[in-house]
């Protein structure tokens, strides 16, 4: 609750010294990797503030005891980037941080998302004081002015709350990523992860792994074609690393710490022909680990295939999320059942490893349509090293998509909330646009999964025909 007949404080504005970027769990995760949005920034602030001391604190690799312990030790800022798993958990960490005198900024989709909502319930003057400042879109310019002591009234891309209690939110200014320095992946003891994958991940054949970012943005996300799930929020189009300096990067990444797979974080890999001809040119040229992009259905053809298995991508996710043509319609992708079956067709004749992603309860879902999408996958009959790791879940509702919005029309109850209560909104969600209830969408992910490992073991020596 806002109190606006009050001064609310807003933290002095000198130059810091110290400053955390705080990465937390939430949800169950199988693949442990540094993260990249902590990593890119970091990397920022040592070029640009070069006596200024960031600390990336991981709790995937502190546990949550050690992390509260550090952020215990008085940093002058705490930074966090919230996603929907991870949002009560961060608020915890968020209130530790507040606790010993930090000033508490939050960044990321689901912060500029819900940023009313948060500054409402967590912003200074609120019972749960935890947080002053949320920077949405780019963040690399707007970190390195808080850290520098600039008053919050001049820093772009922030939202925050003016000492009445109004939400100020300052002009945007979109940075250019081909001018950002590479992510300098040393900030973090990388063999500390590779030994937790390692650990976790190893029986899969995949350790060693990074995730990388070479494109920034969806060219769909702004416009009419954005799916009904998709919360990024995004200005400025897709901006692109120059194609030769991906590649470059990528390779070095192979050569100086050994990485061998990577997890390529762009959305349409594939979406721009001319980028994706020059990278596939360079980095067919140089040492590459194995690349695990996106691509929407409808971008695949043969030659962007062959281009991909050229520049060294063994695996693509394909957003397919049903077989049912009425849910797809629904879902304002573009693509058909059809259109999914020869994008997969495609990338199996190019030589690459298609990884069908799946979303179970989607608007229209039943237990027809539940059906249909397994038995089509069965007549697809994937090879069994597309079954080893698969995107398979039961929707989520998050902030900032479109699906939110329909929710909260038939659920005014949520307006305001910045931390609903999960099962409940799913309940909600169901109610209102499935004929498929939870429990047949818990009982379809465990026929998915079965079908995937047992495909994925029959592909293993010495084991029987596939499912
Ligand atoms: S879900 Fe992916 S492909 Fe769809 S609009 Fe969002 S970023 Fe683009």
């Amino acid at each position: 609750m806002i109190l606006l007949f009050c001064i609310l404080p807003v933290p002095s504005a000198v130059p810091m010294k110290k400053i955390a970027l705080v990465y937390t769990l939430g949800g169950r995760y199988d693949e442990i990797l540094p993260p990249l949005w902590a990593l890119a920034l970091a990397t920022y602030m040592r070029q640009a503030a070069p006596g200024i001391k960031v600390d990336i604190l991981d709790e995937q690799v502190l546990g949550a005891k050690r992390l509260a312990g550090l952020l215990a030790r008085r940093y002058d800022l705490a930074g966090f980037s919230p996603v929907t798993q991870t949002y009560g958990n961060v608020l915890k960490f968020a209130r530790v941080a507040k606790k010993n005198g930090s000033m508490v900024v939050f960044g990321g989709h689901y912060a500029s998302a819900l940023k009313k909502e948060i500054l409402a319930n967590r912003g200074p003057g609120s019972a749960d004081y935890c947080l002053d400042a949320i920077v949405c879109y780019d963040g690399e310019k707007a970190l390195h002015e808080l850290a520098r002591g600039t008053p919050f009234g001049g820093i772009k891309n922030l939202v925050y709350l003016t000492p009445g209690g109004q939400l100020a939110e300052n002009p945007v200014e979109i940075m250019d990523f081909s001018r950002l320095p590479p992510v300098d992946y040393t900030l973090l003891d990388l063999e500390r992860y590779f030994k937790i994958q390692e650990r976790k991940m190893g029986k899969l054949g995949i350790g060693r792994t990074l995730s990388f970012i070479a494109q920034r943005g969806c060219k769909w996300a702004a416009g009419a074609g954005r799916c009904i799930f998709c919360g990024i929020q995004t200005m400025g189009g897709v901006r692109c690393i120059p194609p030769e300096s991906a590649a470059r990067q990528l390779s070095s990444l192979y050569r100086k710490y050994g990485v061998r797979h990577v997890y390529e974080a762009g959305d349409d890999y594939p979406a721009n022909p001319a980028w994706l001809r020059e990278f596939s040119a360079a980095a067919s040229r140089l040492k590459m680990p194995a690349l695990e992009v996106y691509a929407k259905a409808t971008t695949l053809n043969p030659a962007n295939a062959a281009l991909l298995k050229a520049a060294g991508v063994k695996y693509v996710c394909v957003g397919v999320e049903s077989f049912s043509d009425d849910i797809l319609r629904r879902l304002n992708k573009g693509a058909s059942a059809a259109v999914s079956r020869r994008a997969v067709s495609v990338l199996l004749e190019a030589g690459l490893i298609p990884n069908t992603a799946l979303i179970l309860g989607l608007p229209g879902e039943t237990r027809e349509t539940l059906s249909l999408t397994l038995s089509e996958l069965k007549k697809i009959g994937l090879p069994p090293d597309c079954c080893q790791r698969t995107c398979l879940n039961i929707v989520a509702i998050c902030p900032g998509t479109r699906l939110w919005q329909m929710l909260l029309e038939k659920e005014p109850k949520y307006r305001g909330q910045d931390l609903p209560d999960s099962h409940e909104l799913r309940l909600d969600y169901l109610k209102h646009f499935c004929e498929a209830g939870e429990a047949d969408l818990e009982a379809a992910l465990k026929v998915f999964s079965n079908y995937f490992a047992a495909r994925a073991k029959a592909g293993r020596p010495g084991r029987g025909k596939a499912a």
